[in-house]
């Protein structure tokens, strides 16, 4: 009997971390430890803190990762996919350097985290996702939270999107080893990119492209680790 009694005491035990329910509170709070620990390693624009404040990324992974969800590390979202580590969704928003109204193209829609986190600073959000299931399961995920404005589209974004093209702002958050020809199009005069280049499953270059009086203009913001960008076949 004693044997039970310490294996259901086990059992409830272990399961603990899955069962348990975070409370509102409790995540708001982390939330705010999450932009703390942006803020002290750099982050300065206000409203990309502001942003990263206010949009719940714990509705953007499955419950069970819930317990993790204000880790400054990526996390699985399915289909060998991960949603970026808070840090660096901050560190690209901000090299983006987004203004009201300003159209913006995502590249890697996966959760649809960084969409939101673009749909707080700008209404003008484009976004293509090349895995339909994801595609599909971050349109619904923006709809319910309020972003119904976020236009969402299941495709190879190496290609952009070019109906409404041109744009002010681009982030790919995936990698591909050369910057696609047709972004570097589909970017305005006085347009920025933030885009990981680098070879797959390897450390890649994040970098910032700017259009400026027609040539390129690159800065280097660091190493970086990205899923790869695929190809439709
Ligand atoms: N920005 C996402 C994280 C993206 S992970 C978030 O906030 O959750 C990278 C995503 O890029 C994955 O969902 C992957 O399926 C997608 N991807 C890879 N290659 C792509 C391509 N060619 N076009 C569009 N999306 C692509």
């Amino acid at each position: 009997m004693r044997k039970i009694i310490l294996l259901i005491l086990l059992v409830i035990l272990l399961s603990y971390p899955v069962f348990s329910i975070i409370s509102e509170e409790e995540l708001q709070k982390r939330r705010e430890e999450m932009v703390n620990l942006i803020k002290s390693r750099g982050i300065k624009d206000e409203r990309v803190l502001k942003a990263m404040l206010k949009v719940p990324r714990h509705l953007f992974v499955d419950k069970s990762l819930w317990n993790s969800a204000y880790g400054d590390f990526p996390l699985p979202i399915g289909f060998g996919q991960t949603i970026s580590q808070p840090y660096i969704v901050a560190l690209m928003t901000e090299a983006l350097r987004l203004k009201e109204n300003d159209k913006v193209l995502e590249i890697g829609t996966g959760s649809g985290y960084q969409a939101a986190i673009l749909a707080e600073i700008t209404k003008n959000v484009y976004t293509v996702e090349i895995i339909k299931d994801l595609a599909e399961k971050a349109k619904e995920r923006l709809r319910s939270l309020g972003y119904t404005y976020v236009k969402i589209k299941w495709d190879d974004g190496y290609y952009g999107w070019k109906e409404y093209a041109p744009y002010d702002a681009i982030i790919v958050t995936c990698a591909p080893d050369h910057t696609p020809p047709p972004l570097i199009q589909q970017l305005k005069e006085g347009g920025r990119m933030v885009i990981p280049v680098g070879p797959p499953g390897l450390y890649q270059t994040l970098w910032l492209i700017e259009k400026i009086k027609g040539k390129l203009k690159f800065t280097d913001l660091g190493g970086v680790v990205f899923v790869p960008l695929q190809r439709r076949k």
